[in-house]
């Protein structure tokens, strides 16, 4: 292995993103509608971000470090002209937050040129790079989406158009991939068999949108038509829109559960289920299995808000806003170490001291990963002066890593992995600690007919998990649960 395969085997193991891309009947200006759609995106990536735009054959892109409105100005955008987009916006953990990582991937080949935007983990990207490395091939990056690029260019080179080429590379790759493909001429959007990560369709006029959630369709004015199928290929160009199913066996629909309970936007509907309603109804299952008499429920902003307002209705108790949050700095986890996670946490969260005073709070937060947040939050009401705090977690405990693409890190890091609730209610400081009971996550949903992973609390893996990738979580030699299928 030489040391770039090496970063790549280490590093890369979270993706956490959002895609966006039009195919424009003219009345549309593409840069213009990815970067709103972005804006709208941001949320699942603060990284880095990239557009790249196809006028008349040829591939032009912008990319950088930093917010979309950072990156992005009106000279820049006015300077990607075309009739049609991709963007990206991107999150990673620590070590691989570089130029070089960031997306669109653009790349020539012998057959033109390729833009690629992709959301979500591959569990065999170690194997497959580690085989075309040793045949020769160089890779520029240490992200999978370059072996996705690099698959597609291949397979091109034996087959007629680049949808063929992408549902043949499809067959090679396992885990999670929302993409969106760019030749010169057309626009591809692929989700992956079990449909882990969310990817959706929409209209504007004769235009046609796809992105990760259907916030971003709204930001650019687009109606939302449908969501992309697990294992479907949707092509647009100048004869229209085609649907492809290729066959991929019989493959479990695994949409990623805690879309729906933290990293989604609460006004996308994700695969027919309204963020904002799971939510919801998360708070309304806890006020059940967790009542407390008190004074209020507060949720922790913005993630745990949604279930605090159905936690309220639920149980009769009063609804408040009695923690601010600062918009203004990155999610938590963009901090490498935990000591500059610490201070960020106090940065971001302040209570609203007289509303709490000598009172008796229910708070609400989405989810607790290394017990960071809920250890700040219960402090800070205490010193608030709160008589009482009772923590709700609108998720069930996490107890295994993801390794489609949510940054839950290894079991080592995972506080419910190394202590049981009694311990974290301690830990934490709250007179009281509930979960989401995990046979609860149907109800949450609504019953709605979406199969989902919920891998990270169960520790029952849809998609086969490579012992390369496994060894890279695993932490204190607990037994490996795999499922194929
Ligand atoms: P921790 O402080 O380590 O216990 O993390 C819990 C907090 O991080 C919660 O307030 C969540 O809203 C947030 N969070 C949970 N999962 C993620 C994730 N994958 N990426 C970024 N933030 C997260």
């Amino acid at each position: 292995m030489n040391s770039n395969f090496d970063n790549f085997a280490k590093e890369e193991l979270h993706e956490e993103c959002g895609v966006f891309g039009i195919f424009s009947d003219g009345t549309i200006n593409p840069a213009y509608a990815c970067y709103n759609g972005l804006l709208a995106l941001q949320h699942r990536g603060q990284e880095s971000c990239g557009i790249a735009v196809a006028d008349e054959g040829v591939i032009d892109y912008h990319k950088n470090m930093g917010l979309v409105s950072e990156v992005f100005n009106n000279a820049i955008l006015d300077s990607l002209s075309g009739q049609m987009g991709l963007s990206h916006v991107r999150y990673s953990t620590a070590g691989g937050s570089v130029l070089e990582n960031a997306q669109p991937l653009v790349m020539r080949y012998v057959k033109g040129t390729l833009a690629v935007a992709h959301n979500g983990n591959l569990t065999n990207a170690v194997e497959i790079r580690r085989t075309l490395e040793e045949r020769g091939a160089i890779f520029q990056t240490t992200i999978d989406s370059e072996v996705i690029c690099y698959l597609i260019a291949r397979e091109r080179l034996k087959c007629h158009t680049v949808e063929d080429a992408v549902a043949r590379a499809m067959q090679q790759l396992e885990g999670a991939y929302s993409l969106l493909v760019m030749s010169p001429r057309k626009i591809i959007a692929a989700r992956d068999p079990h449909g882990f990560k969310p990817l959706c369709m929409g209209k504007y006029n004769d235009s046609v949108v796809f992105a990760s959630e259907s916030c971003a369709l709204d930001a650019c004015g687009a109606d939302f038509v449908r969501d992309i199928e697990p294992g479907e290929i949707v092509v647009v160009d100048n004869d229209g829109i085609r649907s492809i199913k290729p066959d991929f066996g019989d493959k479990k629909k695994a949409m990623c559960i805690f879309e729906y309970i933290y990293f989604a936007r609460s006004d996308s509907n994700i695969d027919g289920v309204s963020v904002y309603e799971a939510r919801k109804q998360a708070g309304r299952i806890l006020a059940r299995s967790f009542p407390v008499e008190a004074d209020m429920v507060v949720g922790v902003p913005e993630s745990g808000i949604d279930a605090a307002i159905g936690y309220s209705e639920e149980s009769g108790i009063p609804y408040e806003k009695a923690i601010m949050k600062n918009s203004y700095i990155g999610r938590t986890f963009i901090k490498p170490t935990q000591k500059e996670r610490m201070k960020s946490v106090r940065i971001k969260l302040n209570p609203i001291a007289n509303m709490v005073k000598g009172k008796r709070v229910v708070i609400i937060d989405d989810s607790i990963v290394r017990g960071t947040t809920v250890d700040r939050i219960v402090t800070m009401l205490r010193e608030a002066g709160a008589k009482e705090v009772h923590m709700r977690i609108s998720s069930p405990p996490f107890l295994w890593p993801c390794y489609y693409g949510t940054d839950i890190p290894s079991r080592g890091e995972l506080i419910a992995c190394n202590h049981t609730i009694e311990e974290i209610t301690k830990l934490s400081g709250a007179d009281s600690l509930g979960y989401l009971p995990v046979e609860s996550l149907h109800e949450m949903i609504g019953y709605a007919p979406v199969g989902f992973c919920d891998g990270c609390f169960t520790g029952n893996y849809p998609a086969n998990i490579t012992l390369e990738m496994f060894k890279g979580k695993e932490r204190g030699g607990m037994e490996f649960k795999d499922k194929n299928n």
